[in-house]
């Protein structure tokens, strides 16, 4: 099975604002897939149907196989997702924010590898620092080794460096790369064709709601 199957998926807010209609794509397993499209798209919104953080209004989501309604606690712990917010308590540290994310997904003391993550983020110096000492990238880097806690087969990152000067955008991208190589499948929102193209196998275009394109990579731009 595919690592991601979205189908006909719709999403009203209550306001009435129609912010997916219709959306249908599959990611498979070991891609590099690229949601791109505009600020107001319905990327956030996608991405918030898998997280389990919006309800959808209509159409169907499955995670690694798993169905995000019948389902939902083996579709969550499939993925990993890096927020778009850099919202953290002050008062943790690098390594007692991942333990305490670690704690949540229910790991075992055991299976944990927070030092382990911080090593590879490059974090290893800053592991017993509190939080608010953290340079803006370094906040950025311990998002993803948040959400790779419990190793989950997929990650997805919502606007990865939206904000971030191009040295920081070099890392983060040299680090999906490496993670990619580990065989973990990614999935990245943004609204820079520049990401998509560099990082992605295969993008899908989204503009209000609807995906008007989704092809590889290669393909894609060879058309445009
Ligand atoms: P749902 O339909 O999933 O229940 P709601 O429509 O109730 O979601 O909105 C959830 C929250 O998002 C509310 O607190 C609302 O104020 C806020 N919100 C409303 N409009 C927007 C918007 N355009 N962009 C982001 N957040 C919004
Ligand atoms: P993107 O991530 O591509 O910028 P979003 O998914 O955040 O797009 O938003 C899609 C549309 O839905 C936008 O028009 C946005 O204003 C609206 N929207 C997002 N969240 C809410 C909400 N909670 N309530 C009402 N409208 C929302």
């Amino acid at each position: 099975t595919a690592a991601i199957e979205i189908r006909d998926v719709e999403k009203v807010y209550s306001d009435g604002k129609r912010a997916l209609k219709g959306v249908s794509f599959d990611v498979e397993r070991g891609q590099i897939f690229g949601l791109l499209g505009p600020n107001g798209a319905g990327k956030s919104t996608l991405i918030n149907i898998l997280a389990g953080l919006v309800n959808k209004t209509a159409g169907s989501a499955s995670i690694w196989g798993f169905d995000i309604d019948d389902d939902p606690r083996n579709a969550k712990r499939a993925i990993g997702i890096v927020p778009q917010e850099v919202l953290f308590d002050a008062f943790f540290t690098p390594l007692e924010a991942l333990e305490l994310q670690a704690g949540m997904y229910g790991v075992a003391p055991k299976d944990r590898r927070s030092m382990e993550i911080l090593r590879a983020l490059r974090l290893e110096d800053k592991a017993n620092a509190y939080a608010r000492t953290l340079s803006g990238g370094m906040k950025r880097r311990l998002l993803i080794g948040k959400a790779l806690v419990h190793n989950p087969p997929i990650l997805i990152l919502d606007e990865p460096t939206a904000g971030v000067d191009i040295e920081l955008r070099q890392q983060l991208w040299e680090y999906v790369r490496q993670l990619h190589a580990e065989g973990t499948t990614v999935v990245l929102t943004t609204h820079y064709l520049e990401e998509a193209e560099e990082l992605c196998d295969r993008i899908a275009i989204i503009n209000h709601g609807e995906v008007i394109a989704n092809d590889r990579t290669s393909t894609l731009l060879a058309t445009a």
